[in-house]
């Protein structure tokens, strides 16, 4: 049924993603999907913070940051499962559509901080951005204890 799913992963708060993450691999265990772990470094690649950082600095920021989400992938994923881990710069939503684009994703699982969202305008901005310029399934997993909230 899925073939790619897609995470989000936003590393300045990585627990948010502990549930989503769990739902994502006994997912993929279950349909032999690949899961994809996606970071943005919101900003990287404006001409505001390119005036800031050169090249190498955002190189460096981004090695660290891979390398802490690598770490975070190994301690949540489960062993045998296949997950491909990315680090960007860029605009957080428009990089998760694109990534999504680019691995082929067939579904998006985005973890919500956003507590008592009854209405998809309510989401926080990057999960209502990713909902709306979507092409493949999105699933908004809150991190509270009700339950997901699909769409798409
Ligand atoms: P909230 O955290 O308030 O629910 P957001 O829409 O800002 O609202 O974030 C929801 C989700 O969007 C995050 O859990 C993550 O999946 C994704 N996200 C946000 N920022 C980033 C980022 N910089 N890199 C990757 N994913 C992100």
């Amino acid at each position: 049924m899925f073939n790619h799913i897609l995470v989000p992963i936003d590393m300045a708060d990585p627990t948010s993603a502990d549930k989503a993450i769990s739902l994502a691999s006994d997912m993929a265990r279950k349909v032999q999907a690949e899961l994809h772990f996606l970071t943005v470094l919101p900003g990287f690649g404006s001409p505001m913070v390119g005036s800031y950082f050169s090249r190498q600095g955002f190189e460096d920021v981004r090695a660290e940051v891979s390398e802490q989400l690598k770490s975070f992938a190994e301690e949540h994923v489960p062993d045998g499962l296949t997950v491909h881990l990315n680090v960007v710069g860029g605009v957080p939503h428009k990089e998760i559509i694109k990534e999504a684009r680019r691995v082929n994703a067939d579904l998006i699982i985005i973890p919500s901080h956003t507590h008592k969202v009854v209405e998809r305008f309510l989401l926080g901005s990057v999960a209502a951005r990713v909902v709306e310029r979507a092409t493949v399934s999105v699933m908004i997993l809150r991190a509270d204890e009700q339950g997901p909230m699909c769409a798409g």
